[in-house]
């Protein structure tokens, strides 16, 4: 699950984490009130469930409460599109007005998790900010990972070595220090599965002083984990989410949208991926994970059939089920009934394999519906993609 950044802020405010004040708006009256309270000159933040928001016009710095005004106008309802968006963009519903600061220098840091060595990995880099993905890729050796021991957790040491590496020089390098263990405390205690400050900046504190902030913060929380976190779970803004994800998840459905044009409808994930792998092997292009579980009831796969053909890109189905504590037989009557349900408008291919089969296949050749059959999932792919291609 992820969270806006604001909603990040606040958490890392209670970790100890310095963050820039400021206030969330909902209206652009809000935005300039907001704007008055930080004394005019401040930034003006759309707040989406993705990154990227500077260069696409999504964070803009103001020098009176009315431009504040002005930029919030235009940014309400504006669907931003940024290079983690998506081309078809997020609807920008809140605005964070946030004191401007004075950076004198932008840092990277984030913790995740390094599948290659199952370990949680803290990422540096000296040179943050909004190129991030360029430093990585023109200059690699500006990234330092810090491997973290799952037994010992990010121990004062490592710490004090990441400030270091930032370049961070005299009292800064204790005050890095302790933000870095701040950081790791609220990945931990949040249980997320992401945690990223880009920038994390060196800001001008008065009186000759600099100090570090988290000028911006992303947070993702792990779904497994969420349910001992009700107090996060209640930051989900399902107006951020895909709406057929969200209808996918009322009925314990696993289905993540992708943008071909082949629906699947599979159950186990294994198989799922399997099954995108084929369509894609065979020249088609997959429009949805969809995962039905191990023991899909009849509702669910009539809803699963309503879900999948809501995309309005899809031009064919794909169903893949290997029974095997399932009944293929079961499986066939759901697939005819939620194809009478929704009049089937679209070609459909099924493989049914394991358990029951042969009668599932007779429930299908008897059903009087226009379903075709796959004899293996090869068969299936190349039939799918052939339905779809002379569509
Ligand atoms: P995104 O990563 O989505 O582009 P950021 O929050 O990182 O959004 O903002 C983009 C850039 O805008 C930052 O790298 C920073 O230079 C500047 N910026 C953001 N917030 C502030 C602030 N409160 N004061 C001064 N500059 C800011
Ligand atoms: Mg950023």
């Amino acid at each position: 699950m992820n969270i806006h950044e604001y909603q990040a802020k606040e958490i890392f405010s209670t970790f100890g984490i310095p963050v820039p004040r400021s206030r969330v708006a909902l209206t652009a009256d809000q935005v300039e009130r907001a704007a008055k309270e930080m004394g005019g000159h401040c930034v003006v933040k759309a707040q989406i469930y993705a990154g990227g928001r500077g260069k696409a016009g999504g964070v803009k710095i103001v020098h009176h409460p009315e431009q504040a005004n002005d930029v919030a106008k235009e940014l309400f309802g504006k669907k931003l599109v940024t290079p983690q968006t998506g081309p078809e963009g997020l609807k920008v519903r809140r605005i964070l007005v946030e004191e401007a600061v004075e950076i004198a220098r932008e840092f990277y840091l984030s913790i995740t998790l390094d599948r290659a060595t199952s370990r949680y990995c803290l990422i540096a880099s000296p040179e943050g900010g909004m190129d991030i993905e360029e430093v990585a890729a023109r200059a690699p050796e500006k990234i330092v990972r810090e491997p973290v021991d799952p037994a010992l957790g990010f121990m004062p040491y490592q710490a004090r070595k990441v400030a270091a590496a930032l370049g961070l020089k005299g009292d800064l390098i204790g005050q890095g220090a302790k933000l870095l263990m701040g950081v790791y405390k609220t990945w931990w205690e949040c249980e997320a599965s992401m945690v990223e400050i880009n920038p994390l900046c060196l800001v001008d504190a008065g009186e000759g002083k600099e100090s570090l902030m988290a000028v911006d913060a992303k947070l993702s929380l792990e779904d497994n984990a969420l349910y001992r976190h009700p107090d996060l779970q209640a930051m989900r803004d399902l107006g951020e989410e895909a709406p057929l994800e969200i209808e996918a998840a009322k009925h314990n459905l696993n289905y993540i949208k992708l943008d071909g044009n082949i629906a699947c409808l599979v159950n186990g994930a294994g198989l799922a991926m399997a099954t995108m792998d084929i369509i894609e092997h065979f020249g088609g292009r997959p429009a949805n994970f969809l995962d039905v579980g191990g023991g899909a009831t009849r509702d669910q796969l009539a809803a699963a059939f309503r879900i999948i053909i809501q995309d309005a890109n899809v031009k064919g189905i794909l169903v893949n089920v290997f029974g095997g504590i399932m009944d293929c037989g079961v499986i066939a009557a759901g697939i005819v009934a939620a194809a009478k349900e929704t009049g089937l408008p679209l070609p459909l291919v099924v493989r049914l394999e394991g358990n029951n089969a042969q009668s599932g296949r007779q429930t299908l050749a008897a059903s009087g519906l226009t379903i075709i059959t796959g004899s293996s999932m090869a068969d299936a792919a190349r039939k799918v993609v052939k339905a779809v291609g002379s569509k």
